[in-house]
């Protein structure tokens, strides 16, 4: 059942989801080679914590930690630890957070220091594939314009898009219907409606789109790079979608030339 808001909740979801944009710039600034994982996870809890949010991915099904580090061939749902980043690496900071009973859910992909001029491809082409899959998010298309968008958009850069996860709808809970694929048929799916809010979340590969689950750690099967790239949004009454996650001229610049 989807859960369509009001305008007061997106309000709400709005304040959530700007202080999640905060704690992400915090947490990319600290991005170098030499720390761990778990000094990312540390600064997220405290930030979270100290705003009076609480980290909803924290024992989310288990989940041990306050966000996700995905480095290099893996693509989502990794767990931090004493793992040092090392200059070269790329790696994908997935988080969110819990503000007066709404959820936000955001995340980025980041190079360690300096990377190859192939990996920095894959993250800005990632982005793209979120900013073309955005542009879709509007009232009368259906889900699967999105899906279709993000990954026409992949193919005709060489690379894929994950099928195994998927976006999907956000509000009192972290994860809510619809599902929002990565890929799908154009004019299929369920149809747009004012007050849904989605994260749109594209997963893009360098090689095949398929993924090798490893605990809670999902790796692309052929061990080449991933990318990860999210922010949550409210479709509106007409034209382009309202991007929670991102200040609003952030969000004005993307989806205009993103
Ligand atoms: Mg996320
Ligand atoms: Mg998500």
């Amino acid at each position: 059942m989807v859960n369509v808001k009001n305008p007061a909740q997106i309000e709400k979801m709005r304040t959530s989801g700007q202080l999640l944009y905060e704690v992400l710039q915090r947490l990319r600034e600290m991005v170098q080679p030499g720390i761990t994982t778990e000094d990312i996870n540390r600064l997220a809890h405290k930030l979270i914590t100290e705003n009076h949010a609480v980290p909803s991915f924290l024992n989310y099904k288990g989940f041990p930690k306050s966000l996700c580090t995905s480095l290099n061939e893996h693509v989502v749902h990794g767990i931090p630890d004493d793992t040092h980043l090392r200059e070269g690496d790329i790696i994908g900071i997935d988080c969110g957070l819990i503000l007066d009973g709404w959820h936000a859910d955001s995340a980025f992909t980041v190079g360690v220091g300096t990377i190859s001029a192939e990996a920095q491809r894959l993250i800005d082409e990632t982005e793209r594939c979120f900013w073309i899959g955005a542009r879709n998010a509007v009232k009368g298309n259906r889900i699967g314009d999105i899906g279709h968008a993000v990954s026409s958009y992949a193919h005709s850069k060489g690379y894929d898009a994950v099928h195994a996860l998927t976006g999907h709808g956000i509000g009192r809970h972290m994860h809510e219907d619809p599902e929002v694929p990565n890929f799908g048929t154009a004019g299929k799916g369920l149809r747009l409606m004012q007050g849904m809010t989605i994260a749109i979340e594209p997963m893009i590969t360098q090689g095949t789109f398929e993924v090798d689950f490893d605990g809670w750690i999902v790796k692309t099967r052929d061990r080449k790079l991933c990318s990860h790239y999210e922010h949550t949004m409210a479709v509106t009454v007409g034209g382009l979608p309202d991007i929670l996650t991102l200040p609003r001229e952030l969000a004005l610049k993307g989806l205009a030339d993103g």
